[in-house]
């Protein structure tokens, strides 16, 4: 049996996505991007990183204070992600929410928002590419913080940013560690596919 979760949208004032598998999916090579940091690390730090999160290794750098290897990860990461941009797939029920808000009884200055892994050139040219840059007001990638999802600083960042209350946000995302995420900071969160399941029967109806 398939659980359709009450999603209360009318008393938000945020709300918040990620990006990658919850508004677009984005096609890059993440098995040379993960080999390339591997090899980088090792080379400066002469120890293994398992990339297998790529957020452990960068926060094992942030711990380092090396800020500026940390830029140079970011750059290497950007350069893996942008590089099939144009080959990106926005999902289509996410984008038919974000273009549609007040079919779904979102109030009229709802502010729309990014948390994501991703860096902010890949997110600024994703929501261009599904032609809704300019719904959101707020983005926050994987550049903006220094603690990683499920660490709930991207979401802090955004209520601090929009001077707004826990209850007045909600987040939608793809993996369990989003909705971890949002957990963690004390706000409501939700599978992206309980909002897809939500537009779907919307669009029947
Ligand atoms: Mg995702």
């Amino acid at each position: 049996m398939i659980m359709t979760h009450h999603i209360s949208l009318k008393n938000k004032e945020v709300i918040i996505f990620d990006l990658d598998g919850t508004v677009v999916h984005l096609v890059a090579d993440w098995m040379s991007l993960k080999k390339k940091l591997v090899d980088m690390y090792k080379k400066i730090y002469n120890e293994d990183c398992s990339f297998d999160s790529v957020s452990a290794c960068l926060s094992n750098i942030v711990e380092k204070s090396d800020f500026d290897i940390l830029e140079n990860f970011f750059d290497i990461i950007r350069q893996y992600e942008v590089d099939n941009i144009e080959e990106n797939k926005p999902i289509e029920e996410t984008i038919f929410f974000i273009n549609n808000l007040e079919l779904f009884g979102v109030k009229n200055n709802t502010k729309l928002a990014i948390l994501s892994l991703n860096t902010r050139l890949t997110i600024i040219e994703s929501l261009k590419l599904a032609d809704v840059l300019d719904k959101f007001n707020y983005l926050v990638g994987r550049e903006d913080v220094r603690k990683w999802k499920p660490d709930p600083e991207g979401i802090y960042k955004i209520q601090d940013h929009f001077g707004i209350k826990k209850e007045e946000m909600i987040y939608f995302g793809d993996l369990k560690k989003d909705v971890l995420t949002g957990n963690n900071a004390g706000i409501e969160a939700y599978f992206i596919d309980d909002l897809i399941r939500l537009v779907n029967k919307k669009k029947i109806n």
